[in-house]
């Protein structure tokens, strides 16, 4: 079985660019991911640098694998089920088609996931639809905006987006979701 330098468990944007670098050290690199993270979610990055007309995940994620691989990386889509130190010097990943991989070294890439409430909106993510006053505050300014959330971060959802000039909005339960609609001058 062929020992890698490193593999790298996650190939979102993350283990990507990790992979990039380490392939041009010349490492043996293995990139495992199982396909869906939050960047195959993203229909389109506004905000990376060198995309002003803006990039859907999918295609970053294919161009970087392209990048990676042209520099030997080697990419395969399976989902990490099981991993073994054999020693502090020899890693094994076991997949969940039963496939085994080693390396000298691992990297975690695996991201975090979101708990969405309304995967009926999961189509209109980028679009529409925005998870992130950082990333996407920037496509709601001067527009009507209705904000769903709940807990401390919904609560303060709307002073972030409009500096503390929300003129109103509305809250159900701790629960469930509420509903806050800001109205902008
Ligand atoms: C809807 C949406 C819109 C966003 N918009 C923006 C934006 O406009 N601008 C911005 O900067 N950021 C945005 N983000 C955040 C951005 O997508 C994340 O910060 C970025 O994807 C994080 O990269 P990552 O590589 O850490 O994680 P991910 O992209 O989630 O990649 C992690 C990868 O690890 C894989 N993985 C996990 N566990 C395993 C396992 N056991 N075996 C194999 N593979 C595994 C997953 O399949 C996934 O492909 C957005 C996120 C979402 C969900």
């Amino acid at each position: 079985m062929e020992l890698y330098d490193v593999i790298i468990i996650g190939g979102g944007i993350a283990g990507l660019q990790a992979s990039i670098q380490l392939g041009r050290y010349d490492r043996r690199v293995l990139v495992v991911d199982r396909g869906l993270g939050r960047s195959t979610r993203c229909l389109k990055y506004r905000n990376i640098l060198g995309w002003p007309e803006g990039v859907s995940g999918k295609d970053l994620r294919q161009i970087g694998i392209e990048q990676a691989e042209a520099l030997g990386v080697t990419h395969v889509t399976e989902n990490v089920t099981n991993v073994h130190r054999h020693s502090p010097e020899q890693f094994q990943i076991a997949t969940e088609n039963g496939n085994t991989f080693e390396a000298r070294r691992l990297l975690f890439a695996t991201g975090v996931s979101d708990q969405n409430p309304f995967p009926q909106l999961e189509p209109c993510f980028g679009l529409s639809v925005y998870i992130c006053p950082d990333c996407d505050g920037h496509e709601v300014e001067n527009e009507p905006t209705l904000i769903l959330g709940s807990g401390k971060a919904g609560v303060h959802m709307p002073s972030a987006f409009t500096g503390g000039r929300a003129t109103s909005h509305t809250l159900t339960t701790r629960k469930n979701p509420f509903v806050s609609k800001i109205n902008r001058n």
